[in-house]
């Protein structure tokens, strides 16, 4: 579904993704693993065409996304969950999902979707009118799901979705990831928490000084020196 081919990205003169190859199925969890300032975000954010990569090619369900502008990477069903969610703040939180809507694949279905997302996030419907400021940690992330998948994406990004959770909610979190695999949305997940992502994930990458060194099933991975003793501390 998604694929990509020796790709380099630099912030100037600086290079921070050293030819990347990466390939993810549809209704695959892949998650990428990396420690602070590994590249992952840099990688998110080349794939969603905020930053450009400087050679090499990004193709997306037979489309090359790698020259296409956001929001029409958006319109291809591609959305981007940021980290701590980054709601509009002084909107309501259906007005945030409403601002979800916006590609012309969503924008006529929207209030079916809506009532979708209330299903699975009924603390969102009980908070309907309430600012975005207002809210937690937690319902802030959900709000961020939430609008994202008011672009009825079949591929969603996130950005960390546990950062500065408290356990239970990092658990529900993850439920719901879960659940949109099970609909056939395909999902590539940032994760600090590595012991939750290699456990809820397919396959992972591992990303270190901008270059992957290790890729595999989790399961494998999980028994790998290298990953227990890097990332999980054991
Ligand atoms: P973290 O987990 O800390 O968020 P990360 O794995 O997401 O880290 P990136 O944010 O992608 O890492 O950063 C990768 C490298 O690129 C780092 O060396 C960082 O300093 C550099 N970098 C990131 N953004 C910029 C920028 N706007 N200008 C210059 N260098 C940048």
């Amino acid at each position: 579904m998604l694929e990509l081919e020796k790709i380099n990205t630099h912030y100037g003169s600086i290079q921070s993704l050293w030819d990347i190859n990466l390939n993810i199925r549809k209704a695959e969890i892949v998650t990428i693993l990396g420690s602070n300032g590994a590249g992952k975000s840099t990688l998110l954010n080349t794939i969603s065409g905020i930053i450009r990569p400087t050679s090499g090619t990004i193709t997306f369900e037979g489309n090359r996304i790698d020259t296409v502008m956001p929001h029409q990477i958006i319109e291809l069903g591609l959305a981007q969950i940021p980290e701590g969610g980054r709601p509009f703040l002084d909107m309501s939180v259906q007005e945030n999902l409403e601002m979800g809507a916006y590609p012309a694949r969503a924008w006529r279905s929207q209030k079916d979707t809506l009532k979708e997302i209330y299903e699975l996030f009924p603390r969102l419907k009980e908070r309907a009118g309430q600012m975005a400021r207002t809210l937690s940690g937690g319902e802030k992330q959900m709000l961020a799901i939430g609008r994202g998948l008011m672009s009825k994406p079949v591929f969603c990004m996130f950005d960390e979705p546990s950062y500065g959770l408290a356990p239970i909610i990092v658990s529900e979190v993850f439920q719901i990831i879960k659940k949109l695999r099970e609909r056939g949305i395909t999902i590539m997940l940032i994760e600090q928490n590595v012991k939750r992502a290699l456990e809820i994930a397919d396959r992972a990458y591992v990303l270190e000084n901008g270059r992957i060194t290790l890729q595999g099933p989790c399961q494998e991975l999980m028994q790998s020196d290298h990953i227990r003793q890097a990332f999980l501390g054991i």
